[in-house]
């Protein structure tokens, strides 16, 4: 017993020595269900895509059948919002009032999903930055957050990277 924990902690090390610790199997995977915003799915898609390759401590993909989902999305007639619970978790309603309105659903999408990933609004706020919203301008297509949103994100996340590495240690 005491020997296993042994080798698990010094693969751990081994691991952080060697700074296995960060990439992509250190990052926290959440899931998220969106059959409620189905006519948006493509939008909400890309803007998975583009925070997977802007960050690297949490990605997110689609949950499958029999999956439990992180956040939801669903689309209703109101303004875009998001309620997160703890991080990574919660839920994000699509208002169609604002893309009725022209503003663009990948953006929106992508700027809710940081509220799940624990950003605040900053408006109002240029185009360049996903949290600035609506105060972007309805011509602002943006969905890429900046530097200091990607890092922010990333030391949001950084300590559940660590998390997930230490069940992996327990399960050793
Ligand atoms: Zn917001």
């Amino acid at each position: 017993m005491f020997l296993r924990k042994t080798t698990a902690v010094l693969a751990v090390a081994a691991a952080l020595s060697t700074g296995f610790v960060g990439t992509a199997h250190a990052a926290r995977t959440l899931l998220y269900n969106s059959t409620g915003a189905a006519q948006y799915d493509k939008e909400i898609e890309a803007a998975a895509a583009v925070w997977n390759s802007n960050v690297k401590n949490v990605q997110m993909r689609k949950a499958r059948a029999g999956e439990r989902a992180n956040f939801t999305i669903v689309a209703d007639p109101g303004w875009p919002r998001a309620q997160p619970t703890t991080l990574g978790n919660g839920k994000i309603w699509m208002g169609k009032q604002a893309i009725d309105q022209g503003y663009n659903i990948t953006r929106i999408a992508a700027h809710e999903i940081g509220h799940i990933l624990g950003l605040p609004d900053v408006k109002p706020g240029p185009c360049s930055s996903l949290m600035s919203g609506s105060t972007g301008g309805v011509s602002c297509t943006n969905p890429v957050p900046n530097a200091a949103e990607k890092s922010r994100v990333e030391r949001n996340f950084a300590g559940t990277a660590k998390a997930d590495l230490a069940t992996v240690e327990d399960a050793a």
